[in-house]
């Protein structure tokens, strides 16, 4: 059976010299967001994304709505090529987005309720629920409805802007960083919002976030970006218990614990990551790893599968222990 979503090899380029790129020979100098990147979401699961910023998580979740142009690679909804004159407006029917800052992705003139039922009016559905059907799904009281965006609490315009996500009844939902800003308990009313309409809807859900505490605990399986490429990707459950990648091991090691002595300071990331303008060669990561041998300077290290489901991209990363 197809991946509700299927993204394969994808790389994105950006034009350095926007204006000039049309009058360039090959287009002029480019910068590489994304290479070689490929996941798969299915139907009713929760794939979560983590990664630092820059690591190009806001461009590929854009990608996969046709928000960016991808420059290499395939994008597939439902089976079907995306990327055809008129394809990703008509994905834009089954899937939606939602952005990082809620209240800058709603327009500050509309009242809520017409927030919620322009997506029928763009896509000309004339078989409307209503704003009120639309708020009481995400928990939120009718009265909210002649509200304007900047008079929501940061709770209120995430679950705004989840409801008119779903005013389309859509497969899947595309949410970068869906707790930022938000407090504790907040983030858990959310999170528990989103995994309810995944069980109730089969809906999609991938998830974009540097919250590894967050994606490890509602992802079904989880991928990790780094600098523009896909390291490791696996069941969630599977790559906390045995990451493969030493960037994975990294990131795990660095989650608060409660007991500080657990920490593991020899998996600990050093330094910052570079710039895409000055990407490393070779392994991305080498210039961090504390792992690093001779062969990741100068040696990209491609997708290899060492366990059912489990994928990995290191020249020395070996299977997991059964
Ligand atoms: Fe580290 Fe080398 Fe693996 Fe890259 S390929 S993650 S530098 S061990």
């Amino acid at each position: 059976m197809s991946a509700l979503y299927a993204i394969q090899r994808v790389s994105v380029d950006l034009p350095l010299a926007a204006g000039l790129s049309a009058w360039l020979p090959g287009g002029g100098p480019k910068l590489n967001l994304l290479e070689d990147v490929s996941l798969e979401i299915g139907a009713g699961e929760i794939v979560g994304l983590v990664g630092e910023s820059g690591s190009g998580k806001t461009t590929l979740a854009r990608a996969m709505l046709g928000l960016t142009p991808i420059s290499g690679g395939t994008l597939r909804f439902q089976g079907a090529a995306l990327g055809p004159k008129g394809s990703f407006t008509a994905l834009r029917r089954h899937a939606a987005m939602m952005f990082q800052d809620p209240v800058a992705s709603l327009s500050p003139r509309m009242r809520v309720a017409a927030l919620l039922t322009e997506p029928y009016a763009i896509h000309g559905i004339t078989r409307r629920r209503t704003a009120a059907d639309l708020l009481a799904e995400v928990g939120l009281s009718p009265q909210l409805a002649t509200r304007f965006p900047g008079e929501l609490s940061g709770g209120q315009a995430r679950r705004v802007c989840l409801a008119r996500a779903l005013a389309l009844e859509p497969a899947l939902v595309v949410a970068d960083e869906p707790t930022a800003g938000l407090d504790v308990s907040v983030q858990g009313e959310v999170l528990n919002l989103m995994t309810g309409l995944r069980a109730s809807r089969n809906l999609g859900l991938f998830i974009i976030s540097h919250n590894l505490a967050m994606l490890r605990h509602v992802s079904d399986r989880i991928a990790i970006l780094y600098l523009g490429r896909m390291v490791e990707q696996g069941p969630t459950a599977a790559v906390f218990a045995a990451p493969l990648h030493p960037y994975t091991s990294s990131l795990i090691a660095s989650e608060p614990q409660p007991d500080p002595r657990r920490r593991r300071a020899d998996l600990a990331i050093r330094g910052e990551i570079p710039s895409v303008l000055h990407r490393p060669k070779g392994c991305v990561f080498h210039t961090r790893c504390p792992k690093a041998a001779d062969i990741c300077r100068t040696t990209k290290p491609e997708m290899r599968q060492l366990a059912p489901g489990r994928h990995v991209r290191c020249h020395l990363a070996e299977p997991p222990l059964p």
